[in-house]
């Protein structure tokens, strides 16, 4: 027989942490699956030194568990699983997790978070786990006193560039405009930083290498009548160049813009679909934030909660 819950939480980042303290501390029983990367894309970053409350910083990973350990203080139920198919015809909504286990829902809050986009070159795939990389935190361990290249032009790319430079002992950021993207405390940080080469107008044409990544060939102002080519010699490629939505299951039901953002009714996290409701990176092109997560977050539990009141469910 099918688990029938009154919310269901999909997700677990500070958008799905949140969502379940307030939905556990309005008595909506909430259960919250977990997903592939448990805490969410903050596990795989640094420092965390702008989310309220840590005057002293603190580490994505810390914040998580602090956020989850506060969710279960008031009986929310997290469990390790991933939502695989959806069935959003008709209220109680039906989500499969882990391709087996169907839960009837009476409100979802989708806080599913987005995933690191690669360039979609052959190479990453023939070296993925052989120095090809979408988290600097996750490995840049194995690179230390070794050189390392950054692709991407913003905020992103340059944390990971100067967390690689802690490690590694040359840094290339290969940035494809002739400018950064990256707010100008970033940017700063970048050039004071005497291990980080930038290569502006410079993009990736392959890797080289023996079985594992040993060097880059990169074109330098393609298409101009100056374009050149350029070899560097690198031990770990590292993608920085922004993230893909994670709405895919939810498409048939759910409205979603051309990359992919689940769309929500403007001030609120409500979606087209009546008690489904869409929290942090999955629905947020524009500020992805860990603060601004936790904030839809909140306000998806308290329209759950009132969702569920006016029906009497
Ligand atoms: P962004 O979308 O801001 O930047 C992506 C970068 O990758 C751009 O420089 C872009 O180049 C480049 N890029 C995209 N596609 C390609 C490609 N095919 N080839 C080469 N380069 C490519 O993503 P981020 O992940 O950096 O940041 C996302 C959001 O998160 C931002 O709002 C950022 O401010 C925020 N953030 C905040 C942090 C903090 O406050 N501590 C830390 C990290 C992120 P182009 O400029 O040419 O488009």
């Amino acid at each position: 027989m099918n688990e029938k819950v009154r919310c269901l939480i999909i997700g677990s980042g500070p958008a799905g942490y949140t969502a379940a303290i307030y939905a556990s501390r309005a008595n909506l029983s909430p259960v919250l699956y977990e997903g592939m990367q448990p805490g969410g894309q903050l596990t795989t970053t640094t420092e965390v030194e702008n989310f309220p409350g840590y005057p002293s910083g603190t580490t994505g990973t810390e914040l998580m568990e602090d956020l989850k350990k506060q969710a279960e203080r008031f009986g929310a139920d997290i469990r390790f699983g991933m939502a695989t198919a959806t069935d959003l015809s008709a209220a109680p909504y039906k989500v499969t997790i882990d391709g087996e286990k169907i839960i009837e829902a009476e409100t979802i809050i989708i806080s599913t978070g987005a995933t690191a986009q690669y360039l979609g070159l052959p190479d990453e795939q023939k070296y993925a786990g052989s120095g090809v990389s979408a988290c600097a935190t996750c490995d840049g361990f194995f690179y230390r006193k070794m050189t390392v290249a950054v692709v991407g032009g913003g905020d992103t790319a340059c944390e990971e560039a100067i967390y690689l430079s802690g490690l590694a002992n040359k840094v290339y950021l290969i940035v494809r405009k002739p400018f950064l993207r990256a707010s100008k405390i970033m940017q700063d940080r970048v050039f004071k930083n005497p291990k980080i080469e930038i290569l502006f107008e410079h993009e990736t044409l392959g890797l080289t290498g023996e079985g594992v990544v040993q060097g880059a060939d990169l074109v330098r102002r393609r298409g101009q009548a100056d374009e050149e080519k350029v070899h560097i010699d690198i031990d770990g490629f590292f993608l920085a160049i922004g993230h893909k939505p994670n709405s895919d299951i939810f498409k048939p039901w759910i409205e979603t813009d051309a990359v992919g953002y689940i769309k929500t009714i403007e001030g609120s996290p409500r979606t087209n679909v009546p008690g489904v409701f869409a929290s942090g990176d999955v629905s947020d092109p524009h500020y992805r934030q860990a603060i601004t997560a936790a904030g839809t977050g909140c306000q998806a539990a308290i329209e759950a909660e009132r969702y569920l009141s006016e029906r009497g469910l």
